[in-house]
C-alpha cells in the first residue's frame, strides 16, 4: 500500500525497535519464545493438562521454555521484519524422536507444547518436538491436533475405543507414540481411527456417541486452545462469544491486568483504571472485557500482531494511533479506532447470526464448569450461573438483544452499520 508519510513510519518503526529491547516482556519472549508461560502458568494451576481435567502437570518443568533454551533450542526467528524474534529453531539431533535434516519447521510454541505435551501428559520435549514438525508438515494446527487425540485418549481411558480400534497400540495419557501415531493417522485420514479424529472433536463426538461428548472440548466446533478460563474469566468469554469458536487471541488475558501497575497504566487511555480480579464475572468484568475485546479486534483489522501492539507489549496504544495516522493520513483517534474494533465485531456477530448461530452456541464445555482436579486452582469451576450472567450484562453493554444476542436497530445506526439491518430483523 502506498504509505501516506513513509519518513514518520521509518522514524516510528526506529524508536519502536529500541522500545522492544528494552520492554521487560519482550526480552522473555525473545529469548524464550511463549515457551516461557509453560512454567507461570503452571504454577498459576491453569495449564491445560490430562484433557482439561486439572490445570497442574508434574512434568512441565520437562517441557518448559527453560529446557527447550538448555537443551534443544537452536536460535530465534522472526515474521517479516520484526524485531521480537518470538519464533523458535529446534533440533533433536538423535533417538527415536530426531528431527529431520531436510524438513525444517521451527520448534514449539507455548500452545504446541500444551497441546501436544501437558494436555496429553506427555513429559518428553523431544517427541513434542517431533510431533511438532509433524503436524507442520502435514499441515496441521497443531492445537486441534492434540485436542483431537486428548478426546481420543480419554475414550480409551473409559473403553469407548479399544485396542481394536487403536491398532494395538496402548492410547493412553503419557504414551508420546500414541501421539505421533495420532497425528500421522488424522493427517492421513487413515481408515479407523484416523478418518474419525480428523473432522475435529465435535464431528468424531457425534459419531463416536455413548456419552463422548464429554470428553470433546470444543466451541462451535473449534476445539479449546491451551488456556483455562478457570483462572482467567475473560478468556473464556472470548472463547464463549469469538464468532469463530474457542480462540485465546480474540482478546487479551486477564491476568496482567488484575493488580495495579505498570500494565494498568498501558490500558488507561481506554479509561479502564480499576484491577479486576482474573476470576471475577461480575459487571466490571464486562466492561474491561469489552473495551479491551474491540482493540484486539482492532488489532485484527490492522493486520499487527498482538506480541507487539497489545497492551502488555511495546507498542502503546497512543503510538499505534500515529503508525495508523502515518501510514493513512487519516486525523483519526483511539475513540475512532476503538469504534472500527466494535464494528468489525458486530459484523461477524451478524454474519453468525445470518448462518444461525446464536446465544445457545456461546457456551463453554461443560469440562470447564466442573473443578479443577489439582493445582493451584484445586476445586475450583466456573459457576454456570454467574457465567450466563456475565454474558446477559456483555450482550446488553453491546446493544445486543440479550435473548439471542442480536444487535439492536439504535446500535446499527450508531455504528453506521444500519445497512445490516436486514439480515437481523426476522431475528427479534
Ligand atoms: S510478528 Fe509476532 S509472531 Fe511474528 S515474530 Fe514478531 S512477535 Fe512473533
Amino acid at each position: 500500500m502506498k504509505i501516506y508519510d513513509p519518513e514518520k513510519l521509518r522514524e516510528m518503526s526506529k524508536n519502536l525497535t529500541e522500545l522492544i529491547g528494552q520492554h521487560g516482556p519482550n526480552k522473555v519472549l525473545y529469548k524464550m519464545g511463549t515457551p516461557n508461560l509453560i512454567i507461570p502458568l503452571n504454577n498459576q494451576g491453569i495449564l491445560p493438562t490430562n484433557n482439561f481435567r486439572t490445570g497442574f502437570f508434574e512434568g512441565a518443568e520437562k517441557i518448559s521454555g527453560e529446557q527447550m533454551v538448555a537443551t534443544i533450542l537452536k536460535g530465534g526467528k522472526s515474521c517479516y521484519a520484526c524485531s521480537v524474534r518470538c519464533k523458535r529453531e529446534v533440533e533433536v539431533s538423535s533417538g527415536p524422536y530426531a528431527t529431520s535434516e531436510k524438513h525444517k519447521y521451527g520448534g514449539p510454541e507455548y500452545e504446541t507444547l500444551g497441546a501436544l505435551g501437558s494436555l496429553l501428559c506427555i513429559d518428553n520435549l523431544d517427541a513434542i518436538a517431533k510431533g511438532n514438525e509433524l503436524c507442520n508438515r502435514y499441515t496441521l494446527d497443531t492445537i486441534s491436533t492434540g485436542v483431537a487425540i486428548g478426546f481420543a485418549m480419554e475414550c480409551y481411558e473409559k473403553g469407548l475405543l479399544t485396542r481394536t480400534d487403536t491398532e494395538g497400540i496402548e492410547f493412553t495419557f503419557g504414551n508420546p507414540d500414541a501421539m505421533l501415531k495420532g497425528i500421522e493417522w488424522i493427517a492421513l485420514r487413515r481408515p479407523g481411527l484416523g478418518n474419525l479424529l480428523a473432522d475435529g472433536v465435535k464431528i468424531a463426538a457425534t459419531k463416536l456417541g455413548r456419552g463422548s461428548e464429554k470428553f470433546a472440548l470444543h466451541i462451535k466446533g473449534q476445539e479449546l486452545p491451551l488456556h483455562d478460563p478457570r483462572g482467567k474469566i475473560g478468556v473464556g468469554m472470548s472463547f464463549a462469544i469469538s464468532p469463530t469458536g474457542a480462540d485465546h487471541i480474540r482478546a487479551p488475558h486477564d491476568t496482567p491486568f488484575q493488580v495495579p501497575g505498570p500494565m494498568m497504566e498501558r490500558i488507561a487511555p481506554l479509561g479502564l483504571l480499576e484491577p479486576v480480579p482474573a476470576r471475577e464475572l461480575g459487571p466490571h468484568k464486562a466492561r474491561n472485557f469489552i473495551y479491551l475485546h474491540f482493540i484486539w479486534s482492532l488489532y485484527e483489522s490492522l493486520g499487527v500482531c498482538n506480541f507487539v501492539a497489545g497492551p502488555v507489549w511495546a507498542l502503546t496504544l497512543s503510538k499505534l494511533v500515529e503508525v495508523v495516522q502515518a501510514v493513512t493520513g487519516w486525523e483519526t483517534s483511539l475513540w475512532e479506532l476503538m469504534k472500527a474494533g466494535e464494528r468489525s465485531v458486530t459484523m461477524a456477530r451478524v454474519f453468525n447470526l445470518r448462518e444461525g448461530f446464536g446465544r445457545k452456541d456461546d457456551t463453554l464445555p461443560d469440562r470447564l464448569f466442573e473443578p479443577l482436579e489439582s493445582g493451584a486452582l484445586q476445586g475450583f469451576g466456573i459457576d454456570r450461573r454467574e457465567f450466563d450472567e456475565l454474558l446477559t450484562l456483555y450482550y446488553e453493554a453491546m446493544g445486543w438483544d440479550p435473548r439471542d444476542g442480536v444487535p439492536t436497530r439504535g446500535k446499527l445506526a450508531e455504528l453506521n452499520l444500519f445497512w445490516l439491518d436486514e439480515f437481523v430483523k426476522n431475528r427479534r
